[in-house]
This record gives structure tokens, C-alpha cells and sequence, in this order.
């Protein structure tokens, strides 16, 4: 069975003395051991979070990395130095990367590659535009940034992989997708992956839903059978929403 994940997104919020009062907070909670849990702070925050969370059963994940191990690239944070500082997972290809940083699937392809060479894992994100889903392109569109920066990868690698799937018009704007929309999107990425690679690979990667999950309906869409948790924005800044929404992945709480 697919452990499930649920993994916050800060995005570029909290400063040093919020991110203190957060992990205080968040140290004293009682965390179901069903449920796979990670925190992605800014970089400035990475250490100090894997530092405050290492005897908690929380991974401390890094939103961005560059492409290369070290060089002329100033203002980027490389896969190495995250490896250093105690980070063992990466989100790639969130759409915030793509559409404001321009960030191509060729660029998130030397991406994926590098994280899988600095042994870390990779959540890759994907998903359809507004326009997208209106014209039903968003099979097509998801097909393609599979194919495009992670087909490339031998299947003894995908074990490293963790897929989101955040519609861009559900992300931060209070519109989620709907629990059938989920479900139907994410079978969708497993049977592409089932085609491309095996049965086994298709039936043990983790599949994440992004996109506006709150405390009040992160149960229905969890309940999916193709959704693995989520990847969780706004909701992820609170202590008390996080974890009402871990709670919600967890089949030991109601
Ligand atoms: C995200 O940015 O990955 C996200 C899902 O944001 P939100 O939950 O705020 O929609």
C-alpha cells in the first residue's frame, strides 16, 4: 500500500523568527506514523528546520534548486549544498517556477537529473493552465511534462520520484479541483506511467494533489483512490491547519 505524504509548500513566507515560533509549535504535535510529512521552507530557513526537526518524523524539503553542483551562477542554490545542509528531497517544476521563472522542461529535465545525482528525491509537479483544462488539453499538457523532463530516467530510478499534480488554476486561489477531477487526473498520470514503464512502478509511486486543499476538504480528496496526499500551500503556513490536513491523510484519525 502507498504510504501517504503531505508536504507544505511555505512558498517565499516566514522569516527567521516565524519559522522559530512554527517549528516550536509544530515539535509538540503528535504526528500519525501512517503519514509521511515534509516541510519546505525558504533556503535561508533549510538548516535551521532540519536542525529543530531532527528527532521529529518530518523531512525537511528545499522548493528550488540550480541545475549545476557550484559555479558562476550567482543568487542560485545548488543541489549539493542542499545535500549538505541535511536535505533529501526537492520540489522541481512547481508552476510558479515555470510561468514567472520560465522555467523550461528541458531546464527541469538537467534538474530532475542533477537531484537524482546528489541521491536526493524529486517532487515533481505538474498540471494544466485555466485555458488548458477549458479546451480539454490537460491530459495532453500533463502527458507532455511527464515525457518531456522525467521519461528520460531509467525505471530503477523512479523510485526517487514523487509526482504532484496542481492544476495552476486551483493553486492559491481557493478553487480546488474537484475530488472527481483529482481522481480522474491522477489515473491518468499512473496509466501513463504504467505505459511507459511497469505495473510495479505505476502501483508504488506516490501521486500528490496541489491546489487550494484546506482542512475542510483535504479528507474527501485524499479519500481518492489514485491520490497519495498532498502538496499544500497556504494551508501549510499554520500549524493548526498543517496538521488538521495531516490528520486527514492519516486512516488512524477521524
Ligand atoms: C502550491 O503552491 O503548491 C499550492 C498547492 O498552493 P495552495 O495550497 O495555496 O493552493
Amino acid at each position: 500500500m502507498r504510504k501517504k505524504i503531505v508536504a507544505g509548500n511555505w512558498k517565499m513566507n516566514h522569516d527567521l523568527s516565524e519559522t522559530e515560533s512554527f517549528l516550536g509549535d509544530f515539535k509538540k504535535q503528535l504526528f500519525p506514523e501512517d503519514v509521511s510529512i515534509m516541510i519546505a521552507p525558504s533556503f535561508t530557513h533549510l538548516f535551521h528546520a532540519f536542525q529543530s526537526l531532527k528527532e521529529h518524523p518530518v523531512q525537511v524539503v528545499a522548493q528550488n534548486m540550480h541545475e549545476e553542483d557550484s559555479g558562476a551562477y550567482t543568487g542560485e542554490v545548488s543541489g549539493k549544498m542542499l545535500k549538505s545542509v541535511g536535505v533529501s528531497t526537492v520540489i522541481l517544476g512547481h508552476s510558479e517556477r515555470r510561468t514567472i521563472f520560465g522555467e523550461s522542461h528541458e531546464v527541469l529535465k538537467k534538474k530532475v537529473d542533477a537531484a537524482l545525482k546528489n541521491e536526493m528525491n524529486v517532487i515533481f509537479c505538474v498540471g494544466e493552465s485555466l485555458e488548458d483544462r477549458k479546451n480539454t488539453n490537460q491530459e495532453e499538457v500533463v502527458k507532455k511534462q511527464l515525457e518531456a523532463s522525467i521519461f528520460h530516467l531509467d525505471s530503477s530510478l523512479m523510485e526517487h520520484i514523487i509526482i504532484a499534480y496542481e492544476p495552476i488554476w486551483a493553486i492559491g486561489t481557493g478553487e480546488t479541483a474537484t475530488p472527481e477531477q483529482a481522481q480522474e487526473m491522477h489515473r491518468f498520470i499512473r496509466n501513463t506511467i504504467r505505459e511507459k514503464y511497469s505495473d510495479a512502478i505505476a502501483d508504488s509511486i506516490q501521486i500528490l494533489y496541489g491546489g487550494s486543499v484546506k482542512p475542510d476538504n483535504a479528507k474527501t480528496i485524499f479519500s481518492q483512490e489514485d491520490v497519495d496526499g498532498g502538496l499544500i500551500g497556504g494551508a501549510s503556513l499554520k500549524v493548526e491547519s498543517f496538521m488538521q490536513i495531516v490528520n486527514a491523510a492519516s486512516h488512524k484519525k477521524e
